[in-house]
């Protein structure tokens, strides 16, 4: 795919294998290519030598993802944020994953998204004409979509969940595990033949993360995929990817120029302990002047349009999008 030709955290790339001048020890395997090779990358975080995948040294720790569910995802009773403005980035999200779900083929059947947040993406798909459910592991997210939406949902890990669905949908959920190729094998054993899944993370190789305020730089991602490393995982849990493309999102520039000027970086933002202390100095305003905030953050994401398009085009957007097939089963045609 020519969008990616461009790639350069691509196994093969010059500027890697160059950069493996600087290796750095690490305390464990790469998450994806089980390879032991990395190079220092910002912050506390270290850049597989071999596959682009970017590790958060916590990935490495015994009992990390329960320990960053609980610190950063507790149970307290779920509330929404229910603003116009996050109804209207939710719906063109959705929209989006809708598109790149038609696209790929997927039009009706069987449906589930693992990590359902307030639940507008389940609710978009149903009224599209899947047939949905939900798994998350909060009972007060649950309740939530259940009451407010009249969601099935089920509280459980998606490792204890039975059936084969025609599409299943993670998006910005991978990112959050230690073991990411585990839970997208997870996925595949939950695929009805000839059923997709659709994947979205932060891209790490896109262009906003190059700046320190760049949203993604969170305590709680313990990987950071580029594309190249995000189809590799795909593979490796026995998934053929059937299409794969960035996104830039309207917000992408807007949020990541700003927390770079209100002095957010990934050294305090990437460091459990620091960020649990420090106040957050990047949540939005509230009132009148957080109004003028989103509206100023719509208005440049419309009037960068084009730029914005052209980044996602060469690869670069900051969402990663695959959507992927079993592998075990023939391609259709073919
Ligand atoms: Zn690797």
């Amino acid at each position: 795919m020519n969008a990616f030709a461009t790639d350069s955290t691509d196994s093969t790339s010059p500027r890697l294998r160059s950069s493996s001048a600087h290796a750095v020890a690490a305390a464990g395997r790469c998450p994806v290519c089980e390879r032991t090779e990395f190079v220092a990358f910002r912050a506390v975080l270290f850049r597989c030598a071999h596959c682009g995948l970017v590790v958060n040294p916590d990935a490495w720790r015994e009992g990390a993802d329960e320990a960053l569910e609980r610190e950063f995802f507790d149970e307290g009773a779920y509330v929404p944020d229910e603003s116009a403005w996050v109804r209207l980035f939710e719906r063109l999200n959705a929209a989006r994953t809708l598109a790149q779900l038609r696209a790929a083929g997927a039009r009706t059947g069987r449906l589930l998204e693992v990590g359902i947040g307030s639940g507008a993406l389940l609710v978009h798909l149903r009224d599209a004409g899947f047939d949905v459910e939900g798994c998350d592991l909060s009972e007060s997210v649950a309740r939530h979509a259940r009451e407010r939406h009249g969601l099935r949902v089920h509280v459980a890990p998606l490792e204890r969940l039975d059936g084969a669905f025609d599409v299943i949908v993670m998006n910005h959920v991978v990112e959050h595990v230690s073991d990411p190729v585990g839970l997208l094998r997870a996925a595949r054993e939950r695929l009805a033949p000839g059923g997709v899944l659709h994947v979205a993370v932060p891209n790490v190789a896109s262009w906003d993360a190059s700046l320190p305020g760049w949203t993604s730089y969170q305590p709680y991602h313990l990987v950071y995929f580029t594309p190249g490393a995000l189809a590799l995982a795909a593979r490796r849990a026995g998934l053929r990817p059937l299409r794969r493309r960035t996104n830039e999102p309207f917000s992408g520039w807007f949020l990541a120029l700003a927390r770079t000027a209100l002095g957010c970086s990934p050294h305090d933002a990437v460091a459990s302990a620091a960020a649990a202390r420090a106040p957050s100095r990047a949540s939005s305003p509230a009132g009148l002047g957080g109004h003028l905030y989103r509206a100023a953050m719509v208005t440049a994401g419309l009037a960068s349009w084009p730029l914005r398009a052209a980044q996602a085009r060469v690869g670069r957007g900051e969402e990663v999008v695959l959507i992927g097939a079993r592998a075990d089963v023939p391609v259709e045609g073919a």
